[in-house]
């Protein structure tokens, strides 16, 4: 139509040009990260509330690129996830932290659970669970250190088969728990069909958890929740020992966040656990 032309030129603005050109240099650089070993997991220790024991860790991505630098997993993963990538970089990050886990068992740390996030496209994969548990086996780690998050919106997404790869999951004794647990418009009813073990609380929830009192109404409820279903509640993004406070007088199992650890090398997490005794 007539004004085409002119609306072609305000349309890509210089920004969106430069967001555009990012994208590709990373999804070009990604195709080779695993290949050069730029792939690191990073593990954030889950405290016990009642105890203050290490109960687990999470593993969570890190890229270190040459000429790059650090790019967040919030910005590669979708990314991954378009070009179909995720699958062979989900893959590596399931059997690294279960070698990893494996190998602080055998080093004679105390034994707990390692989370590993799952992708929205690798959820979809039918052979996930046969997957996950070749590589435990391989590994000859204990299915029950292990436990996987999904969020709430990818399970929510597609809540049939979510119902399915959990009970599958569930029979080979793996656990799972919802992720960003209040952002996703869970339906009461599915979730009490989902074979999960753990809600963990979305950081946005916790964050003004002391001055918001919706937010302090949400958290509550979520643990109140989980608490009549039979299943445990961890908070993440928990930064002072007020959000602390307030999540013990709620009764909420677990916590994690900056008030304890941020994510560390496996080197400088094996220091933490051992200052911890
Ligand atoms: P997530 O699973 O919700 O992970 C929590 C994020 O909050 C992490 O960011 C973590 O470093 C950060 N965090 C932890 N404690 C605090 C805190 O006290 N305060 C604040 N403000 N933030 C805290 P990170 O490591 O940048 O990861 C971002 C997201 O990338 C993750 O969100 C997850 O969705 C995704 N991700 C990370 N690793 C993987 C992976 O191996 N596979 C997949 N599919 N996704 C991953
Ligand atoms: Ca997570
Ligand atoms: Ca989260
Ligand atoms: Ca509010």
């Amino acid at each position: 139509a007539k004004n085409e032309g002119r609306n072609q030129f305000s349309f890509y603005t210089p920004e969106m040009q430069t967001q555009y050109a990012r994208k590709l240099t990373l999804a070009n650089a990604l195709r080779h990260a695993l290949e050069r070993n730029e792939l690191q997991l990073h593990y954030q220790p889950q405290l016990s509330i009642n105890t203050g024991h290490i109960i687990g860790v999470e593993a969570l991505l890190r890229w270190y690129h040459p000429e790059l630098g650090m790019v967040s997993p919030a910005e590669f993963i979708p990314i991954a996830e378009s070009n179909g990538l995720i699958i062979a970089i989900g893959e590596w990050v399931l059997r690294t932290a279960a070698q990893q886990l494996k190998y602080w068992i055998v080093s004679g740390f105390k034994p707990m659970v390692m989370a590993v996030n799952l992708s929205a496209v690798q959820f979809r994969q039918s052979n996930l669970p046969e997957l996950i548990t070749s590589i435990l086996d391989e590994v000859e780690l204990p299915h029950q250190y292990f436990e996987l998050e999904l969020t709430e919106a990818v399970a929510m997404d597609n809540p049939l088969t979510a119902i399915v790869v959990m009970d599958k999951l569930h029979d080979q004794g793996i656990r799972m728990a919802i992720d960003d647990f209040g952002t996703g418009y869970s339906s009461l009813s599915y979730l009490k069909k989902f074979n999960v073990y753990k809600l963990k609380i979305d950081q946005s929830f916790v964050r003004d958890i002391i001055v918001d009192l919706e937010d302090r109404a949400i958290v509550t409820a979520i643990i109140n929740l989980a608490s009549n279903l039979g299943l445990q509640t961890i908070a993440e993004g928990v930064e002072t020992a007020e959000q602390l406070d307030f999540l013990r007088s709620q009764g909420c199992n677990e916590a994690q966040g900056y008030y304890f650890s941020k994510p560390l090398t496996a080197a400088q997490f094996e220091d933490y656990a051992r200052a911890m005794k």
